[in-house]
């Protein structure tokens, strides 16, 4: 027997999964379904990364409940013997009153379900994940992550926007999201320099999806994302913070509708609207047009001036920790970030930078900044294993 936990993070026609060994944190299997409505393919990586099995005819990718039972199929081939214990679920949005992760039952189930309207192009997807997984192993314990969750912690003065209260008390708060891999990033952080865990730390996730955290002490005191996960820096398709009076201009002078102006926001925007050519940091860094370079420098002056508000909400910087694919990745976007910050204590050693290094700054700088990978599949098996099967799983 291979008692293992499942984790799923079902987006819109994409299904993202892991496979961890029930006891420990080794993971077993990772894939990626793409296109499900579409012709759908599976790609699996083993523990170590290496490419597994790739079944794109004969399987059934027609939604997300078929996906799922495909995907079952082939994981029972690499992995014979495999018995799902319980099964940890991506949820976008936990609303005002989940501040942690939670198992899943029916009320709990529907409570999500009222959070669609928060989250309409996330939430239902993560819920057809969770369905699909509760008719696959109705005997599996079912654990909802909630990438709101790292974040309820906030004052009130970062979960509030100047509107009537009764928006408030309505849900219209901001909840900020990412927090999964927040979480992530705060544990890894206690675990490789305790003293900086403790101190006042900036987290900027930088990947197709963008944002950046304040922590003190491993909690979540303010984030670039408000209401949705359109606000704040720039993303690969997304705009980042637009005052509120464009949308109204785009309805009343365009006469564009809620669903045109959601499509340009959040599908046509961000990297990809102001470079013309991609989302995509790599095709930009490589292209050098001018319109790519404007899309960098504007990603990177807005993750600047957000960097200075994260440290003001924190009263300091002691440390600033890059994730994400750019984050982690790109060596021009970390050193253009970190340039003319020394205000703010902040100097990268450029050999480090250039190697991916663990720690980037210079020895004598004041605050210290870190590149750590992300891991938001682990923060799921984690999870579930302390809520679904007890601590007495913890112990590798
Ligand atoms: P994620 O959404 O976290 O997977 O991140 C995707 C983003 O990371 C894309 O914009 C990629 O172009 C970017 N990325 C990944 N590797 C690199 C790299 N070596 N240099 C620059 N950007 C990268």
């Amino acid at each position: 027997m291979n008692e293992a936990i499942l984790t799923l993070n079902a987006g819109s026609s994409s299904l993202k999964l892991s496979v961890h060994a029930a006891t420990g944190e080794r993971l077993l299997v990772s894939g990626l379904v793409d296109s499900i409505g579409g012709d759908g393919t599976l790609r699996l990586k083993d523990g170590d990364g290496a490419e597994l099995a790739a079944q794109t005819s004969v399987a059934d990718f027609r939604d997300h409940q078929a996906a799922l039972a495909t995907v079952l199929g082939v994981l029972r081939e690499v992995l014979p013997g495999l018995d799902v214990a319980a099964v940890g679920h991506r949820v976008v949005h936990g609303g005002p009153d989940f501040k942690a992760h939670a198992v899943l039952d029916t009320a709990i189930l529907e409570r999500l379900a009222a959070f669609s309207s928060l989250a309409p192009l996330h939430q239902p997807h993560n819920l057809a994940g969770i369905r699909a997984a509760l008719a696959a192993f109705p005997a599996a314990a079912q654990v909802a992550c909630f990438d709101t969750a790292f974040h309820r912690t906030h004052p009130f003065v970062n979960d509030v926007f100047a509107l009537p209260r009764a928006y408030y008390d309505k849900g219209v708060r901001r909840y900020g999201f990412h927090g999964l891999s927040y979480e992530y990033i705060a544990s890894e952080l206690a675990r490789r320099a305790p003293l900086l865990a403790e101190g006042r730390v900036v987290v900027a996730h930088l990947g197709n999806g963008a944002s950046m955290c304040a922590m003190q002490d491993g909690r979540s005191v303010a984030s670039t994302m408000g209401f949705s996960a359109l606000d704040g820096l720039p993303m690969g398709t997304r705009c980042g913070q637009l005052d509120p009076g464009v949308v109204l201009h785009l309805m009343v002078e365009e006469g564009m509708d809620a669903k045109a102006i959601s499509d340009l926001l959040y599908k046509r925007s961000g990297l990809l609207g102001l470079s013309g050519l991609s989302n995509d940091m790599r095709t930009l860094e490589a292209a050098g047009t001018p319109e790519a370079d404007e899309a960098i420098d504007y990603f990177v002056f807005r993750i600047q001036r957000e960097l200075g508000a994260m440290a003001a909400a924190l009263g300091g910087i002691d440390s600033l920790v890059f994730c994400g694919g750019i984050g982690e990745n790109s060596r021009l976007v970390r050193a253009r970030v970190c340039e003319r910050m020394a205000w703010m204590g902040i100097e990268l050693d450029p050999a480090r930078n250039a190697a991916n290094a663990e720690v980037i700054s210079s020895d004598l700088a004041r605050t210290t900044v870190l590149v750590i990978p992300t891991n938001e599949e682990l923060v799921i098996a984690r999870a579930t294993r302390r809520l679904a099967l007890g601590s007495t799983r913890s112990a590798a």
